[in-house]
């Protein structure tokens, strides 16, 4: 049989997979470090990180040799017995970040939901709001994930509509907006206000200095939580290890994903102190996989590589010289460049023929990985083990790549 081409793969998932994702028409079967190779054998930068999970580079060796070493040894107990890691990597994740407790889920939209219920259960029984009567406030622009309770929480199209019935118990505010967020905290059944510290998905859209600062105090006045997904921000992807870190808040309640594995198996987490995370009893949350030995050896390695590579200095020096760099391209396609350290975002004056995913398309031909978001914003994201020279290696091939549609 000769050998699959790019165009077999592609065709072979369109016929067999569900229509849910449009990807860049680049097949890829192999990746180390920033660079992913296609099955022509072709290079690529990374500029995307699997949306930020891979902050320690792809297949990361000692996060893949935790992974093998666990993986010959004791993948899954389920939670209906103790195991010998959980324990280990729950005081490793708890020190690590300073709170109480951990909750260990998988994935992001699964920390999220955990977040929201842990929200109302101490709504319930810490802050006294009659049953069923508390309410979470939410922002313009939000990505939480794809359960029908977080697409409740959404204001994009194309996160709920054909979803509804929607989850009720959810007001939503402009982002970067206090005095919204203010009058929305007069209401006494308010129990949480849930927000990304940088909306992510929405465009890399950093709020005002002194937003979340302010957010936190607000929320504090009204004895309201302050609950953060850092699941795209955290972990060292914005210059710090968590976004909030940049305004000296502490979240009351810490929602982790993607890369506390750096991309190798999803794990999340939901991170806050006894009174809120003792409201949750046995049997009333949890998930078999949650927490699983696989997860707890992995996450240890990946949070260990976080501070032994000094990633979020790394982050934070490296995404100065893009933004720096890339601000001073002369292009009337480019609208706008935005972010924090290494999660930044390139605004498109779309036209015909010069959108942000012919850039998209030819950044890919010239080796560079990027894809756009809600049509015209480009995401800039690579892993950041990411060096100068390599940056500005790749730099110039986004700067040829713009070039193209003078
Ligand atoms: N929260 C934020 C801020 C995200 O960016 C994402 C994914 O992009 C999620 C939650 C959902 O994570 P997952 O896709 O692992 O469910």
């Amino acid at each position: 049989m000769s050998k699959m081409t790019s165009k077999d793969y592609i065709a072979r998932e369109d016929k067999f997979g569900a229509h849910n994702y449009h990807p860049l028409p680049v097949v890829l079967e192999r990746g180390e470090g920033i660079y992913m190779w296609d099955v022509e054998g072709k290079r690529y930068f990374d500029f995307l990180s699997a949306y930020s999970a891979v902050n320690q580079g792809h297949c990361h060796p000692k996060i893949v040799k935790a992974l093998v070493d666990q993986a010959q040894k004791l993948t899954l107990t389920s939670r209906a017995f103790y195991n010998d890691v959980l324990g280990e990597y729950e005081e490793y994740i708890t020190k690590y970040f300073g709170y109480d407790k951990v909750l260990p889920m998988n994935t992001g939209a699964e920390a999220d939901e955990t977040a929201l219920k842990l929200c109302r259960k101490w709504a319930y029984n810490k802050k006294g709001i009659k049953d069923d009567q508390a309410k979470i406030i939410v922002c313009d622009g939000n990505f939480h994930g794809r359960t029908i309770t977080i697409v409740s929480m959404s204001n994009d199209p194309d996160s709920y509509a054909g979803y509804g019935p929607f989850t009720p118990g959810f007001v939503r505010i402009p982002y970067n907006d206090l005095a919204a967020l203010e009058r929305e905290l007069a209401d006494p059944n308010v129990a949480g206000f849930l927000l990304e510290p940088i909306q992510g998905e929405a465009g890399v859209f950093v709020p005002d200095e002194g937003y979340l600062k302010k957010a936190y105090d607000l929320c504090k006045k009204k004895n309201v939580l302050f609950i953060a997904d850092e699941v795209q921000t955290g972990i060292a992807r914005t210059g710090k290890l968590l976004a909030c870190d940049h305004e000296g808040v502490r979240p009351d309640i810490l929602i982790l994903g993607k890369a506390v594995s750096g991309g190798v198996i999803p794990v999340s987490a939901v991170l806050a102190d006894d009174e809120i995370m003792l409201t949750i009893k046995p049997g009333e949350h949890g998930s078999t996989f949650g927490g699983f030995p696989l997860a707890g050896r992995v996450a240890m390695a990946a949070l260990e590589v976080i501070k032994e590579e000094k990633l979020a200095e790394n982050a934070e020096k490296m995404g100065k010289i893009f933004r720096e760099e890339m601000s001073n391209v002369k292009s009337d396609m480019i609208e706008l460049v935005r972010g924090k350290g290494l999660l930044n975002a390139i605004v498109i004056r779309n036209k015909p023929g010069k959108t942000a995913w012919d850039v998209c398309m030819a950044m890919a031909e010239k080796g560079v990985l990027a894809k756009p978001t809600h049509g015209n914003i480009i995401r800039f994201a690579p892993p950041l083990v990411i060096k100068e020279a390599e940056l500005r290696e790749a730099i110039g091939l986004i700067k040829e790549a713009f070039k193209q549609f003078e």
